[in-house]
């Protein structure tokens, strides 16, 4: 099946490639020369092992195999069962050329997957007959494949069709270290075409575009109808700003079809998401929701534009109107962070992890090896997961654990963190340095520091910390809590072994990491001097913990 474009029946099987097989260079030279006349490209192999190795070159796409029966290196069966036994992408007509004529073998040779038989010595009329008979069944086979894989209204591949086409492509991308991009778009008001002109108005709608966006496409791009109204396109080899341009002369071809409908001439535009594949993605799903966070922001600014993630990074760095600046002041992704106490390793079990997540009411802790190495994070997602699964004793973190982190050095601006969690569905980043994680950042971390601290200042009603009142209930609150925790440390250490201890302390000490730089935030006033984790710092030196 050819990526990018609708796949259509092969109109012209003759520049169909055949591999012929057969150890009497005669018989290999004249079948060549028949078959080269009729518009075939032949290709030949004197034994199994050069057939073999001929067919697994990714160069060749092979639609026939002519085979002899008798090999130097074993028989023409063997071959048969091979090919028919390794998974293609399209099905291969094979002819057995043959002096065995008789009953038993014919019926040994369909067996192991033959189409059709060949006999020797070879006749050209025969020849050219049997090979036009397997072009009507290979024409067949790719009529009902495409049937198969293609949406029935815009004749694009399906989603799921995208998805292994895709897969490969990505292999190939991280392999070689090329870039890779996803489009996405989705048609802007589409539900009112149907509201005013009716459903099959809207199916006329779609088919238009669809065939816009394949008409746009490579040869080499992958394209589908990922939902309703909306398309998607993976571009090997394009960069963020490639696929930028190629999205905006899309846009372009979009807005001005004219598409005939019953009843109206009507246009419609699209708003499109594009993002590139970056280091840290684990699989297409993780590129295609970062462009899909793009085309949500295409539709919040208007609709009928491009937006991509270095777009949408950039503009949050030069943030125009200065708001964020004030929100966020110098604060640095460090000042908000949960500093790291507690890991867990690749092999402890999910159930001995989400006891401890349970116990010490740890929301996501970084994943280390035994060489200090940070290799992963997990979270409640993860082990939400495969809780229910049949014997979650035996599953490992290392199983479950996200391996896409995103990392961001302590000095790097807590708006640009903000922004970055704001757009995608990650909800932790991790803060290292030199290799070393730090601590974590979360949305709940950088909730707590706005309510710390701007949300206070600026005496935003229901938030205490307005009033002397307000803050000494908090004081309050959060000196009460900070006891019953250390008392809590205190009776677990009596009740449990030793070797539960370390976990313990960790858990416990999050918390009350959490609760003391509350306290501190009590009492700080206006003062700007001392922020989150710097205080905490202080305060853990002071405290000797
Ligand atoms: P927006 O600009 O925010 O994307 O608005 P919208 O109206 O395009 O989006 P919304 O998601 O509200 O509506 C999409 C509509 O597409 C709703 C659904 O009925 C319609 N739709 C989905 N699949 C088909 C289809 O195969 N044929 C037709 N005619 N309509 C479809
Ligand atoms: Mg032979
Ligand atoms: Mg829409
Ligand atoms: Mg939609």
């Amino acid at each position: 099946m050819t990526p990018g474009t609708a796949i259509q029946p092969d109109a012209d099987a003759t520049r169909s490639q055949v591999l012929v097989v057969d150890d009497d260079r005669l018989i290999r030279t004249l079948i060549r020369e028949f078959l080269t006349r009729e518009g075939y490209e032949v290709v030949t192999a004197e034994n199994c092992r050069e057939a073999l190795e001929v067919l697994e070159e990714e160069k060749h796409e092979f639609k026939f195999l002519v085979t002899d029966w008798e090999l130097p290196d074993g028989s023409g069966i063997d071959l048969i069962r091979h090919v028919r036994h390794v998974v293609s992408s399209h099905y291969m007509y094979i002819v057995m050329a043959t002096s065995h004529g008789n009953r038993e073998n014919l019926t040994q040779a369909l067996n192991a997957g033959a189409d059709d038989f060949l006999a020797k010595p070879i006749d050209r009329g025969e020849l050219v007959a049997r090979m036009r008979s397997g072009q009507r069944i290979l024409a067949l086979e790719t009529r009902l494949t495409h049937l198969a894989n293609s949406d029935l209204l815009t004749g694009l591949p399906t989603r799921r069709v995208f998805e292994d086409m895709v897969a490969k492509e990505w292999s190939r991308a991280r392999r070689y270290r090329l870039p890779l991009s996803c489009v996405i778009f989705d048609i802007d008001y589409f539900k009112r075409i149907n509201d005013v002109h009716g459903h099959a108005s809207g199916d006329q709608v779609l088919r238009e575009v669809g065939r816009v966006f394949a008409d746009s496409v490579r040869k080499s791009d992958i394209i589908c109808r990922y939902g309703g109204e909306e398309f998607c396109a993976v571009l090997p080899e394009t960069s963020s700003s490639q696929a930028c341009i190629w999205a905006e002369n899309l846009r372009k071809r979009i807005a001005e079809t004219e598409i005939i409908l019953d009843s109206a001439v009507v246009n419609v535009t699209s708003s499109f998401g594009v993002a590139e594949a970056m280091a840290e993605m684990e699989e297409l799903d993780d590129l295609v929701e970062i462009a899909d966070q793009c085309l949500i922001e295409a539709k919040q600014k208007g609709r009928n534009q491009v937006v991509s993630f270095n777009k949408l990074q950039e503009s949050i760095n030069s943030d125009s109107t200065g708001h964020l600046d004030l929100v966020f002041g110098g604060a640095v992704s460090a000042d908000a962070m949960t500093p790291v106490v507690s890991t867990v390793t690749p092999d402890s079990s999910v159930v001995e992890i989400s006891q401890f997540f349970l116990n010490y009411r740890i929301p996501s802790a970084p994943v280390v090896d035994n060489d200090g190495n940070l290799v992963g994070i997990v979270s409640e997602k993860d082990l939400m997961s495969v809780a229910c699964r049949p014997n979650p004793h035996e599953i490992t973190i290392g199983e479950v654990m996200r391996k896409n982190l995103i990392c961001y050095p302590p000095n790097i601006p807590l708006r640009v963190v903000w922004e970055f969690l704001n757009r995608v569905s990650i909800r932790t980043v991790l803060i290292s340095e030199n290799g070393k994680t730090l601590g974590v950042l979360s949305r709940q971390s950088i909730l707590r520091w706005l309510a710390n601290t701007t949300w206070k200042h600026n005496g935003i009603p229901g938030l205490e910390g307005d009033t002397a009142n307000g803050s000494s209930k908090r004081l309050e609150v959060a000196a009460k809590l900070l006891s019953e925790t250390s008392r809590q440390l205190t009776n677990d250490v009596e009740v449990r072994s030793e070797d539960e201890h370390a976990a313990m302390v960790i858990g416990t000490v999050s918390k009350m990491q959490d609760l003391m730089t509350d306290l501190l935030e009590a009492v700080r006033g206006g003062s700007d001097t001392c922020r989150g984790a710097t205080a905490l710092g202080a305060a853990f030196g002071a405290t000797e913990l």
